[in-house]
């Protein structure tokens, strides 16, 4: 089974329809959460993703814009991006965001947002957090977003936790008896790693290998949608710098 795992779409409609066409045939469309939030196009980021063939968990973002979380937390831009959004959501897509799960398995892998310990909020950032979160789940794999930074978290067989940075692209053997990963297969929507391009993972559950792929998309258009929605210029401008 070929599976395209993405996260943080953050209303990015553009990169979302690059990442999918970029990635050609899947099977099925993994999304981490956050599918809203921040970008100018949520309501067609929630009709692709429930049209596809697809698993979806809720991230912050898409609590807040249903009002299932205040947006008290938010830095004051995702506050007033949060706002907008839950005023432009159309029922349909509000309901199908309201209705997500907040973790989800399929085979030997679990889907949340932020951590297996903490699914909506906390960031598996570092060998730490990792550590602690691989007694929150079963099986060899769990994926996470909610960072932004494309990252594998390893447990070997002795216990040792690792932490790795992707850069660029990159390829992962999914064949190791006794380990254990956390993978983050990076933003779609607004990239945190100082690239610019949507970032998404492929996962190959035949050939045992999970590819992380970086895909340019038309940054300039979001932008350009970004501004006529008045969402904030910091939202804008930073999508330029991957940051
Ligand atoms: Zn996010």
């Amino acid at each position: 089974m070929r599976i395209a795992v993405v996260s943080d779409i953050h209303s990015n409609l553009v990169a979302f329809e690059t990442v999918l066409d970029a990635v050609g045939e899947i099977d099925q469309l993994w999304c981490l959460g956050d599918i809203v939030g921040y970008g100018p196009r949520p309501n067609e980021c929630v009709e692709r993703l429930a049209a596809s063939k697809h698993l979806a968990v809720a991230g912050n973002h898409d609590h807040a814009a249903t009002g299932k979380i205040g947006v008290e937390e938010f830095n004051p831009f995702a506050a007033l991006a949060a706002r907008w959004t839950a005023d432009t959501l159309a029922d349909p897509a509000r309901e199908y965001l309201a209705a997500l799960p907040t973790v989800q398995t399929s085979g030997e892998f679990t889907l949340v947002h932020g951590s297996p310990r903490g699914p909506i909020w906390e960031y598996v950032l570092n060998v730490a957090t990792a550590a602690a979160s691989f007694d929150h789940f079963e099986g060899p794999f769990c994926l996470v977003g909610h960072t932004h930074v494309p990252s594998i978290f390893a447990r070997s067989p002795d216990g040792e936790v690792q932490a790795h940075r992707i850069v660029g692209e990159a390829e992962l053997s999914l064949k190791r008896p006794g380990w254990r990963f956390i993978l983050n297969p990076g933003s779609v929507g607004q990239p945190r790693d100082d690239d610019a391009r949507a970032s998404c993972l492929l996962v190959d559950t035949d050939r045992g290998t999970a590819s992380w792929r970086r895909i340019a998309y038309d940054i300039a258009e979001t932008q350009q949608q970004m501004r006529r929605a008045r969402l904030p210029a910091r939202l804008v401008e930073r999508l330029a710098h991957g940051w």
